[in-house]
């Protein structure tokens, strides 16, 4: 059946059209005013509002962030739920995840520019979520399409597929149109666990440990900082989202990073960075996933299971301080009921 020929002309695309119409010059000549008026509003809507600037943290002689103080992404906050941190090297800035807009990434260079002058170098995304790549358009629109953007092999296929488009619309969806106008940009180059890179003075080193939060998560070392940015493997004062991660991965990651890196600064993708991050983090995911073992091996059902997680006070502590904890919870219990199933299995 052939549709009738308006339905050619999809919305979105009338937009696009119209937008491409004013930003030739040609809506002052070829469209009627109405029309014009209306690719204006149209431009208005298509790409979101500006993110206001955020706070900058020096955490190293060659590192900083932009700190994000929410954990999850509102309209209110326009996306900003992730940090995005500069290494600051002699050769230029790399920049570790690059935040969940264009328009977070516009700020985050806004910020840059208040520490130096260097050109941005290269990108690193740590994982394929959202708020940690769908900046990238932002650096490459600034610094290049050459950029190079670093990530694992998996974080790169996952982008390019259907993670990508699907991280930019939830994000749109969640911020009710805030970050509209982001591309999504996957990363061009791939890294691996023992990748090194060096710019300059400074030495990039990284870390994969297989399935953590999820299974491509890449930690990077700045050796002479003795600074690690872990990304989402650990997180202060919110809940991770674990439906593509392990806890036993995770734990394993805890207890390598800090043989190889000891007595380092570790920075998370969510939450302040402390010396003391990944002790406190194992302690709430062994509350957390010991307990879900524990009730596997007794036949526990997950009901039960839930009861033991909540009364140990390695999770209890956690309640108050933790952004997202009502909501999250009881997922991530079933996540680490089933996980706990599945070892045992
Ligand atoms: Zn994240």
């Amino acid at each position: 059946m052939t549709p009738p020929p308006t339905a050619h002309c999809a919305p979105a695309t009338r937009r696009v059209l119209l937008r491409r119409a004013a930003a030739l010059g040609l809506g002052a000549t070829l469209l009627a005013p109405p029309l014009r008026s209306f690719a204006e509003a149209a431009d208005d809507f298509i790409r979101g509002p500006a993110v206001p600037d955020q706070p900058l943290e020096r955490l190293s002689p060659r590192v900083a962030m932009v700190y994000a103080k929410d954990g999850f992404p509102t309209p209110e906050n326009r996306g900003m739920m992730a940090n995005v941190v500069f290494v600051i090297t002699s050769a230029g800035v790399v920049v570790l995840d690059s935040g969940a807009s264009v328009q977070i990434g516009e700020m985050a260079i806004r910020r840059l520019r208040t520490l130096t002058d260097r050109p941005v170098v290269a990108v690193v995304n740590s994982h394929y979520h959202g708020d940690h790549f769908l900046g990238n358009d932002a650096f490459v629109q600034a610094f290049g399409a050459g950029l190079p953007i670093h990530a694992h092999p998996i974080t790169r296929e996952k982008i390019q597929g259907t993670a990508g488009s699907m991280w930019r619309s939830m994000i749109e969806q969640w911020t009710h149109g805030a970050s509209a106008g982001t591309r999504v940009v996957p990363p061009n180059r791939e890294l691996n666990h023992g990748s090194v890179l060096r710019f300059g003075d400074t030495t990039l080193k990284f870390h994969h440990f297989g399935r953590t939060h999820t299974e491509a998560d890449l930690c990077v070392e700045v050796v002479e900082d003795r600074v690690v940015y872990v990304a989402d493997l650990a997180m202060n004062g919110r809940i991770a989202n674990m439906d593509d991660g392990s806890y036993v991965g995770t734990l394993k990651a805890f207890d390598l990073l800090e043989r190889d890196v000891p007595g380092a600064l570790w920075v998370p993708g969510h939450g302040k960075a402390s010396r003391s991050l990944l002790a406190e983090q194992r302690d709430f995911f062994s509350g957390i996933y010991r307990n879900c073992e524990a009730a596997v091996k007794a036949g526990e059902d997950e009901a039960q299971a839930r009861r033991r997680v909540l009364a140990d006070p390695r999770v209890a502590s956690q309640a108050s301080r933790t952004q997202g904890w009502d909501s999250n919870i009881g997922k991530y219990i079933s996540l680490a009921y089933l996980e706990a199933e599945k070892e045992a299995f």
